[in-house]
């Protein structure tokens, strides 16, 4: 079997209201869908994370960089082409786009290597150690609005991810210090006393700051805080999480085994949320979660992006060894952005329809069909690719 085009498809639509994070706000939804052809008529899709002008950079990636080094190579050495790609790559990039480039095309090559097997990505790895996740759902967006607007949104916003059967929920923080600990008892009121919440602050705090913020939350109990200080501030991961009580959660703007081994080995994670679609694909997710449960730090999976994404990540998810494992074990979630996403909810022929499952049971299905084992619609793909 060979390889006879390596295609980027950037989706891109309009959101019906801005959305912000600590970094900035946003009025575009995209995802970078990628898809790998080959002479014996299957075919197989992956997903690049990088929004907006990101992914239209990572497509010049996919398509005129990777492209040439693998037309003709059999889709299922994918090991082999992973490690031919980022060695040619590597003179100018080991972390950032060119990963996050490599990542699509390595999970369309799983995508392929399991419909040529007949079975289920999650079977090639290993098998299912699970075959249904509970998911936690965020929203808590930051918008050009008043902090009084704000807090009762927050309220109002949590208590709706609880009722609609989510086991936890995420909020973003970045107004400030002093107004981030009212939005995180804001959101502790929409929720009441025993539903996790977790804080995600996209990297906006100084490390001083972010001890202020995780000092002031701590009696309100969040799960976890996300990202507090920028990833490359390794002392300060390893300060806060010596320092607070709240679990530090981080790592999906890390990328590759080389910067993972270099974060597990500094100590400042409770939790790794690695990024499938960033960090260089299943291939190296898997080395990447080796590492993790070598260092002894449980992993939940960063997920953002398209149906693609969602159903890469659920097959990860039941792949994962208990780790250390026992009679009632920690278990993963899944991580599910509330807001509006056209390209996860209607991308499928047939839709995972995660918010469904979740009202209904409260868990989400991992998907049993070859490969991803999910189906792209191409005629959707066309009415939603943008070229530049
Ligand atoms: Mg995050």
């Amino acid at each position: 079997m060979k390889i006879t085009s390596v295609q980027s498809h950037v989706l891109a639509y309009d959101l019906p209201e801005e959305l912000g994070y600590s970094q900035q706000y946003y009025a575009r939804r995209t995802a970078h869908l990628v898809e790998v052809q080959t002479d014996e008529g299957i075919t197989g899709w992956g997903e690049c994370f990088g929004p907006g002008n990101i992914a239209l950079a990572n497509k010049g990636i996919v398509e005129k960089v990777i492209q040439p080094m693998i037309l003709g190579d059999d889709p299922l050495d994918r090991d082999v082409i992973w490690h031919k790609v980022y060695n040619l790559m590597r003179d100018h990039g080991q972390k950032g786009m060119s990963m996050q480039a490599l990542s699509g095309v390595d999970i369309a090559l799983w995508d392929i290597a399991g419909k040529v097997a007949g079975l289920p990505i999650h079977k090639l790895i290993g098998g299912a150690h699970r075959t249904e996740v509970a998911a936690y759902g965020y929203a808590m967006m930051l918008k050009r609005e008043s902090l009084a607007d704000h807090l009762a949104r927050f309220t109002d916003e949590a208590a709706a991810i609880k009722d609609a059967g989510f086991a936890a929920t995420k909020m973003k923080v970045g107004l400030g210090p002093k107004e981030d600990v009212q939005l995180a008892e804001a959101v502790r009121k929409g929720i009441g006393d025993d539903f996790p919440f977790m804080v995600d602050a996209n990297h906006c705090y100084t490390t001083s700051d972010a001890f202020y913020v995780g000092r002031a939350v701590e009696d309100l109990n969040p799960y976890w805080f996300e990202e507090p200080v920028a990833p490359e501030d390794l002392d300060g991961y390893r300060e806060l999480r010596a320092g607070l009580k709240i679990n530090i959660s981080g790592g999906e703007a890390e990328f590759g085994r080389w910067g993972w081994r270099q974060i597990l080995e500094n100590r400042g994670l409770d939790i790794a949320q690695p990024e499938v679609c960033g960090l260089g694909g299943i291939s190296e997710y898997l080395r990447v979660l080796a590492l993790c449960h070598a260092h002894f730090t449980p992993v939940i999976n960063h997920v953002w992006g398209s149906a693609v994404s969602v159903a890469a990540n659920l097959h990860l998810l039941a792949a994962m060894p208990a780790m250390p494992g026992g009679l009632f074990p920690w278990q993963p979630m899944l991580e599910f952005d509330t807001t509006d996403n056209r390209f996860r909810d209607d991308l499928l022929t047939t839709p995972l329809d995660i918010q469904g499952q979740v009202k209904a049971t409260g868990r989400v299905q991992v998907p049993t069909g070859p490969g991803l084992g999910v189906d792209p619609d191409r005629a959707f793909i066309e009415r939603f690719e943008v070229t530049g």
